[in-house]
C-alpha cells in the first residue's frame, strides 16, 4: 500500500516523497491507521525500521497546522542525539506545513531554547533532564497538550531516566493520547505502560531481537593482544565508507581513537564525557564524510542515524545482547546492505552465547585472511564445551587472497594452542 492511501494529508505526501521514500515500512504501515485514529499504541520494532516516521507522520496529521496555544505534543528521547534526530524527522516531514518543532535537551545553553518555546512551538522534543530545568521554571507548560510520546523507553530505564519520566507523565493532562515505543518490556517499562497509557493497541513489528536481514554480520575469533592489530587489518582490508566502531567504555573508546589516528585514520569519537559541541562535531563530520570511523559507546551511539555507514566494528563485545542488535542496527538501515564484525576473545564467550541466544541465531566465524594470528587461548577457568580446532599458530592466506574466509571447523571460540595473552579489561 502506499503512502497516499494511508490518509495523511497532501502536505505530508509531499513531505514523505521529499524524503525520497516510496512505500511505507510495515510499521509505518500498522502504526499510522492507529495514531491517526487517535488510540494510544505501544510500539516494538527494531532500529532501523522507520518508527520515527510510524510516530512522527500521523502527529503531524493530528495537528494540522500550527496553533500559537503551547505545545500540543511532547516526545521524550533518552539522548541527545535521539532527540535532536527526531525533530529533524519532524522537521522534514512536516517542511509543507507551518507547525513549529523544537528540541529540548541538556549539553547546551538555555536560551535558544528557551526563546523558542517562549515563540510558540507545537511540538517539543526532549531529553527528560532540561525537560524538567523548563517545567519548573515555568517557561513550559503542558495544558495544551494532547500527544505523549515515549520514545526507547527500555533505555530510558537503561540510563535511570524512569522516575523523571513518571514525573512528567504525571504532570501530562490526562485525556490525551500516548504512543509508547519500547524494544524491550522488562516489569519496570510494563508498570509505566500500564500507568501511562489507556487500552492501548499493540503493534510489533518483526522481532525486536532479530537482526537486520540486509546486515551482514560475523564474529572474528583473536587473541586479546592482536584485538587493535586485526582492527587495523580489517580496517585495511575492507572497502569501507564509514565506520563506526564500538567499545565498552569511555576510556577504551579515547584509546582505540588515539591508536586509530596515529595509523593515519580520520576518526571522531562519540561518548557520554565529550561535550554537546564535540558530539556534534563528531556526528557531522562522520556525516559529511570528514572523519571515515567514528570510535563510540553504546549510550552515545543509540539511535545514531547516518546514511551510508557501510560497517559497524564491535571493537568489544556488547554487555547487553540488546545492544548488540542496536549496535549492528547502525548498519543496513533502511533495506541497505551492511557488515558488521565483532572481536571475540576467549573471555567473551558466555557473552556470545547470550547474544546468540537473544537473536535465536548462530553467527558466523570469520578470519581474515592474510592476518598473521597467534594462537588464541582459552583462559584455564573458561568451560571447555565451545572448543573447535586448534585454528592457532598464524593463518596462511590463501591463493587470491585480500578476502575474508569463512571459517572451517568448529563453531567455539575457545581455543587449545599454546602461547596467546589473556587479558582482563
Ligand atoms: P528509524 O527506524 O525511524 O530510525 O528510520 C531508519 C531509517 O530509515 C532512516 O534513515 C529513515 O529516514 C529511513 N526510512 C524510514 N522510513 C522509510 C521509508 N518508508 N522508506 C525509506 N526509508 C525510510
Amino acid at each position: 500500500m502506499p503512502f497516499s492511501k494511508l490518509g495523511l494529508p497532501p502536505a505530508l505526501i509531499n513531505g514523505v516523497k521529499a524524503m525520497g521514500y516510496v512505500d511505507p515500512t510495515p510499521i509505518q504501515l500498522r502504526a499510522i491507521p492507529v495514531v491517526l485514529g487517535g488510540g494510544d499504541l505501544i510500539g516494538s520494532a527494531q532500529t532501523g525500521t522507520g518508527k520515527t516516521a510510524a510516530f512522527a507522520l500521523p502527529v503531524l496529521a493530528r495537528l494540522g497546522k500550527h496553533e500559537a496555544r503551547g505545545p500540543r505534543v511532547l516526545v521524550l528521547e533518552p539522548t541527545r542525539e535521539l532527540a535532536a534526530q527526531v525533530e529533524t524527522a519532524f522537521r522534514d516531514f512536516g517542511r509543507f506545513t507551518d507547525i513549529r518543532a523544537t528540541v529540548v535537551h541538556g549539553g547546551v545553553g538555555y536560551g535558544r531554547q528557551r526563546s523558542e518555546i517562549q515563540a510558540g512551538t507545537d511540538i517539543v522534543i526532549a531529553t527528560p533532564g532540561r525537560l524538567m530545568d523548563f517545567l519548573n521554571e515555568r517557561t513550559l507548560r503542558l495544558d495544551a497538550l494532547q500527544i505523549l510520546i515515549l520514545d526507547e523507553v527500555d533505555r530510558m530505564l537503561d540510563m535511570g531516566f524512569l522516575p523523571v519520566v513518571k514525573d512528567i507523565i504525571a504532570r501530562c493532562p490526562k485525556e490525551r493520547q500516548t504512543l509508547f515505543f519500547s524494544a524491550t518490556v522488562p516489569p519496570e517499562i510494563a508498570a509505566v505502560a500500564s500507568f501511562a497509557l489507556r487500552n492501548p493497541d499493540r503493534v510489533e513489528v518483526g522481532v525486536n531481537r532479530s537482526v537486520n536481514t540486509s546486515v551482514n554480520h560475523a564474529l572474528y575469533p583473536v587473541a586479546h593482544d592482536q584485538k587493535f592489530e586485526l582492527l587495523e587489518a580489517l580496517l585495511a582490508k575492507i572497502d569501507f565508507d564509514s565506520v563506526l566502531v564500538f567499545s565498552r567504555t569511555k576510556h577504551g573508546a579515547d584509546k582505540i581513537a588515539r591508536r586509530l589516528k596515529s595509523a593515519n585514520h580520520s576518526v571522531a569519537v562519540l561518548h557520554a564525557n565529550r561535550s554537546q559541541n564535540q558530539r556534534i562535531e563528531a556526528l557531522a563530520g562522520f556525516k559529511s564524510g570528514k572523519y571515515e570511523v567514528m570510535v563510540a559507546t553504546d549510550i552515545a551511539a543509540r539511535g545514531i542515524d547516518v546514511a551510508g555507514i557501510s560497517h559497524v566494528i564491535n571493537y568489544d563485545v556488547p554487555e547487553n545482547p540488546e545492544d548488540y542488535v542496536h549496535r549492528i542496527g547502525r548498519t543496513g538501515r533502511a533495506q541497505a546492505v551492511g557488515d558488521a564484525f565483532t572481536l571475540v576473545t576467549p573471555e567473551n564467550a558466555s557473552d556470545i552465547r547470550d547474544i546468540q541466544r537473544f537473536i535465536g541465531q548462530k553467527i558466523p566465524e570469520l578470519k581474515l585472511e592474510g592476518f598473521n594470528y597467534a594462537p588464541i587461548v582459552a583462559r584455564p577457568e573458561q568451560p571447555a564445551q565451545q572448543r573447535g580446532g586448534n585454528r592457532g599458530g598464524g593463518y596462511r592466506s590463501g591463493p587470491g587472497g585480500g578476502g575474508q574466509q569463512r571459517s572451517s571447523g568448529g563453531g567455539g571460540w575457545n581455543r587449545s594452542g599454546g602461547g596467546g595473552g589473556r587479558h582482563g579489561r
